[in-house]
C-alpha cells in the first residue's frame, strides 16, 4: 500500500475514533471518575446503558410505498427518577450517537438536581425529504414502537434537532390513544395549548444565555453590551439563544447553519434575520442579504469573545481547535467539543461552559412542564423564567465550587464530578436489586 493511502486511512481511524460520541463519553466519565475516586463497580454500571432498543417500522409514504425507517430508544440510567431525554430526527443519526446523548441527560439532569434519570431517541430519516404527512405517520408508528419503555413515570421524551412542539402534540396523542386516556405529561416540550409550558420553546437558548452571563461576570465582563458573539445553529437553541443575547445588547457578528453563513463585523439584526428564516426554505438563513456570506467552517476562528457551537457533536475538535481565539465557550449543543479539543482548549486557557450546564435549561423547563401536566395547574412565564434563572445560576456556582474542591481543569470535568457524585450517591442508597 502506498504510504500517502496508509496515512490517509491512520488519519480516517484517528477522526473516526475522536468523532464517536459514545467513545468521548466514556472518555469524559472514566476522568470525572478518576477526580472523585469513584467506586469501580458503580462506574461499571455507568458505562453501560440500562435498556436499549433498536426498532424498524414501516411508514406508508404520500405516493403509496411503503418505506422502513430505523429508530433507537436508550435509558442510559434512572437512579434518580424517570428518564428524560429528546426525539432526533436525522439522515446519520446511530446508536452510539443515541447512547452518548442519553448518558449526558443522565448528568445534565444531576448537575442541575432535577429528579431525572438519562435517556434519547432518535430516528434515521432525513426530514428534508419528507412531507408534513409522512412526518406525522413516522412519528406515529415510532411512538408505537417505543410505548412500552415511555411514560410519565418511566421514560419522557422531549424535542430535540429536527423535531418540535408538533411532532410532540403527535406523540402525546399517540400514546393517549393507545392507553385510552390523555395523559399530558408523557412528554414535555408541546404546544402550549396542549399541556406545554410557556417559557419551554425558548427555555435552551435562554439557559445558554444566563450560563454565559454569569461566566462573563466571574471574568468581570458586563453582559453583554458589545460583547461579540459568533453562533454555529439556528435552531431552536442558536436562534432563541441569538434573540436574548441580541435583546440585551449583545453582538451577534456571525451565524452558521447547515446551509451557509452570514458575517457582519458591527452585529446581525437578529428580528430581521428570525423573519427571513421564518419563510425560508428548511428555515435557514442561506440567502439573507443583509450580511456578508460565510463560509460555514470561518464561524471558529473568528475574534470574538464567546463562540456558542448550537448545531451538533464534534463540531470542535482537533482541526479546528488551535484556530478558535474566543475567550469563552458555551455549548448549546450536546457534545459539541471532543476530548481532544478540551485539552487544547485548556492550553490555550479557553473556558468552557459545558453542555451538561450551558443548555440544561430545556430539561429545566421540560421538567416544570411535567410538574405542571402531572398537578393540571399552570405557571405563568414570569414564573418559569424565574425558577429557571434561580436552578442554572445555582448550577452554575455549584460547578465552579466543585472545580476548586477537586482541583480539576475544566468545568466539564467540574459539572462530570457533580453528576457523578449525585448519581453514584443515589446507586448506592437505593443499593442493587435483588
Ligand atoms: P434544530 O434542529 O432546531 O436546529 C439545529 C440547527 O443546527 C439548524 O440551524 C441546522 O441547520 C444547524 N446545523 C446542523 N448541523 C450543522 C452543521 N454541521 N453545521 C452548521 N450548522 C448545523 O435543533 P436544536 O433543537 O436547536 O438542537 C441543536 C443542538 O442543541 C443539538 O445538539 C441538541 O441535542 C441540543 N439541545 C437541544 C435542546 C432543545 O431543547 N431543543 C436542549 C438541549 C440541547
Amino acid at each position: 500500500m502506498e504510504k500517502t493511502t496508509k496515512k490517509r486511512i491512520q488519519k480516517t481511524i484517528i477522526k473516526e475514533h475522536e468523532t464517536n460520541p459514545w467513545n468521548n463519553a466514556i472518555i469524559q466519565l472514566e476522568k470525572a471518575a478518576t477526580s472523585i475516586s469513584l467506586d469501580k463497580n458503580v462506574l461499571n454500571i455507568l458505562k453501560h446503558p440500562v435498556r436499549v432498543l433498536i426498532t424498524s417500522f414501516p411508514v406508508r409514504m404520500d405516493d403509496g410505498r411503503i418505506e422502513v425507517f430505523k429508530g433507537f430508544r436508550v435509558q442510559h440510567n434512572m437512579a434518580r427518577g424517570p428518564c428524560k431525554g429528546g426525539i432526533r430526527f436525522a439522515p446519520d443519526v446511530d446508536l452510539d450517537e443515541v447512547k452518548a446523548l442519553a448518558a449526558w441527560m443522565t448528568w445534565k439532569t444531576a448537575v442541575v438536581n432535577i429528579p431525572y434519570g438519562g435517556a434519547k431517541g432518535g430516528v434515521v430519516c432525513d426530514p428534508t425529504l419528507l412531507s408534513e404527512n409522512e412526518k406525522k405517520h413516522l412519528t406515529r408508528r415510532y411512538t408505537y414502537s417505543i410505548i412500552n419503555m415511555i411514560g410519565p413515570n418511566q421514560d419522557i421524551p422531549a424535542p430535540d434537532m429536527n423535531t418540535n412542539p408538533e411532532i410532540m402534540a403527535i406523540m402525546m396523542d399517540t400514546y393517549s390513544m393507545i392507553r385510552g386516556y390523555t395523559q399530558l405529561s408523557v412528554v414535555t416540550g408541546k404546544p402550549v395549548e396542549l399541556g406545554g409550558s410557556l417559557g419551554r420553546t425558548e427555555a435552551t437558548g435562554r439557559g445558554v444565555f444566563i450560563t454565559m452571563e454569569e461566566a462573563l461576570r466571574q471574568q468581570n465582563l458586563r453582559c453583554c453590551d458589545g460583547i461579540k458573539i459568533a453562533i454555529q445553529g439556528f435552531g431552536n437553541v442558536g436562534s432563541n439563544f441569538a434573540n436574548i443575547a441580541y435583546q440585551r445588547g449583545g453582538r451577534i457578528i456571525a451565524v452558521t447553519d447547515l446551509y451557509g453563513g452570514v458575517y457582519d463585523p458591527d452585529g446581525i439584526n437578529i428580528p430581521h434575520l428570525l423573519e427571513y428564516t421564518s419563510k425560508s426554505q428548511y428555515h435557514s438563513i442561506k440567502g439573507y442579504s443583509d450580511a456578508n456570506e460565510l463560509e460555514k467552517h470561518e464561524i471558529f476562528a473568528l475574534p470574538v469573545d464567546v463562540l456558542a457551537p448550537c448545531a451538533t457533536q464534534n463540531q470542535i475538535n482537533v482541526s479546528n481547535a488551535d484556530d478558535i481565539s474566543a475567550k469563552l465557550i458555551v455549548e448549546g449543543a450536546n457534545g459539541p467539543t471532543t476530548p481532544k479539543a478540551d485539552e487544547i482548549l485548556v492550553e490555550k486557557g479557553i473556558e468552557v461552559i459545558p453542555d451538561i450546564l450551558a443548555n440544561a435549561g430545556g430539561v429545566t423547563v421540560s421538567y416544570f412542564e411535567w410538574v405542571q401536566g402531572l398537578q393540571s395547574f399552570f405557571w405563568n412565564e414570569t414564573q418559569v423564567n424565574n425558577a429557571l434563572k434561580e436552578i442554572l445560576v445555582r448550577s452554575f456556582h455549584e460547578v465552579n465550587q466543585v472545580k476548586t474542591k477537586y482541583n480539576v481543569d475544566t468545568l466539564r470535568s467540574a459539572a462530570m464530578c457533580l453528576a457523578l457524585k449525585r448519581v453514584a450517591h443515589a446507586i448506592n442508597l437505593r443499593g442493587i436489586f435483588p
